[in-house]
């Protein structure tokens, strides 16, 4: 076997940076162990993924029990009874209308279903102008060349300039940086009229599709929207016939306190895309769903011209299954709105200590913490490398937060805490205790 000797060896391996990171080894619940046996409280769920936890004892036996009967069916060949049993308890707890499930392998993979499938739709129709999709700025809807194309993260973009599309960006709005002579309010409902300027002066007949994260993942650092702002996205919408996309993949499977995030406004969206918490970390696995009259128009006009080989996998969704049963039957919806709120507040005392953190936002167990001067609001200094920083100086602590580098002056850097939905009152004081230690750091040796 070729183990790597220490952590700075090379591995044929590689991910996005250089970073030479331990080996993981084991893990159980919210936390997670390195070759070297430092534990580590997974403060952020990998990357806001691991909803009920590691190797929780349901759902790995539900996997053991699949791959001893069928590992793998083609769907083209066979229907599979975990995909069937998924799909029924994914449309359960969807607003009613959005019934038809279709599976792939990840996030990027699930926006780039609902862009197609949206897209393929209006084809049909013989709305063949429709191709331009609206999005937001700031907002990550993933890696792959559509989903980057309605990406609002200009460090992601610029090497592939050329390579996607520029798609047209409305701004996020914000309850942070409320722009002068605005209401939390006023300001919510201006950027959602930045749709509509957008829709008229573009043609509601070119438009394919608004493409929105209910609360902000990674992108915006857990903003979420003022409830004036939904009821006119969703108005405008329906007035141009616009079809909306919910890209819940971060913030849906109960990681805000709700099943979906869009449950907190009631949207009536024309497709949804989950992935992360749905497949929990114990598989890859992603959906998108849809109305079936969309579907049906696209099934019966030669049937959907996009598919993945992974596409609903017996063992991804017989994990997806087990994972939707434990978030219902232990409650761990209500328990991210119960311990979301205790860490909440507790972050915001906290963060009263650093005139540096100049925001503490989100729901549920979606949490960040934005780095700004606290007077000013003015971002951090870039060669501060803030939320890198911190996050490094956390996993020194044994706990993992996921950072987020300022967008261009727009917003500072921030992190998201986002534990396991599992995580309980006590493990959520073990966590301010490690994160306490690592700001605190921080604080004594860059800002004095
Ligand atoms: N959409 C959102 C909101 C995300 O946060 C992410 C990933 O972080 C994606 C899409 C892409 O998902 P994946 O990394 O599984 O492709």
């Amino acid at each position: 076997m070729n183990a790597l000797k220490n952590t700075t060896q090379k591995s044929p391996t590689f991910y996005i940076s250089h970073g030479h990171k331990p080996i993981a080894a084991h893990a159980n619940g919210i936390y997670i162990t390195a070759n070297d046996g430092k534990r580590y409280l997974d403060g952020c769920s990998g990357a806001a993924v691991v909803q009920v936890g590691h190797s929780h004892p349901a759902v790995l036996a539900a996997m053991h029990e699949q791959i001893d009967q069928l590992q793998f069916s083609y769907r083209t060949q066979f229907e599979n009874q975990p995909a069937i049993d998924l799909g029924y308890k994914i449309v359960a707890h969807m607003p009613p209308g959005l019934d038809r499930v279709f599976f792939v392998s990840g996030g990027s993979e699930a926006v780039e279903s609902a862009m197609k499938l949206v897209r393929q739709y209006h084809f049909h129709r013989g709305e063949h102008e429709r191709t331009i999709f609206i999005s937001r700025l700031p907002s990550y809807h993933g890696s792959t060349l559509g989903a980057l194309s309605l990406t609002g993260y200009q460090p992601l973009q610029k090497p592939f300039e050329g390579t996607y599309q520029l798609y047209p960006k409305i701004p996020s709005p914000t309850q942070y940086r409320i722009p002068e002579g605005h209401t939390a309010e006023s300001h919510a409902i201006a950027c959602a009229n930045e749709l509509e300027t957008n829709i008229l002066a573009i043609g509601a007949h070119r438009i394919a599709g608004f493409v929105v994260e209910p609360i902000g993942g990674a992108s915006t650092g857990a903003e979420v929207p003022h409830n004036s702002y939904f009821p006119r996205i969703q108005a405008i919408c329906k007035q141009y016939g616009i079809p909306l996309i919910l890209d819940e993949v971060l913030c849906g499977v109960g990681r805000t306190g709700r099943w979906l995030a869009a449950d907190y406004w009631q949207i009536d969206a024309d497709v949804i895309c989950l992935a992360k918490g749905l497949g929990a970390g114990y598989a890859p696995l992603a959906a998108i769903v849809a109305k079936d009259e969309m579907v049906e128009t696209v099934l019966s006009n030669g049937g959907f011209m996009h598919g993945f080989t992974y596409a609903g996998n017996p063992l991804a969704c017989a994990a997806g299954c087990a994972v939707l049963d434990v978030i219902d039957n232990e409650g761990l919806v209500e328990n991210a709105a119960k311990q979301g709120e205790y860490l909440l507040a507790q972050l915001q005392q906290l963060s009263e200590r650093f005139d540096w953190i100049g925001d503490v936002r989100g729901r549920g167990l979606l949490l960040a913490i934005e780095f700004a001067d606290k007077a000013s609001k003015t971002p951090l200094p870039n060669d501060w490398k803030v939320s890198q920083t911190i996050t490094d100086m956390a996993y020194d602590e044994g706990l993992l937060v996921y950072p987020r580098k300022s967008l261009n002056g727009i917003a500072g850097d921030h992190i998201l805490i986002a534990p396991p939905l599992i995580i309980t009152h006590a493990q959520c004081d073990e966590l301010l205790g490690l994160l306490t230690k690592a700001l605190t750091t921080f604080d004594t040796h860059y800002q004095k």
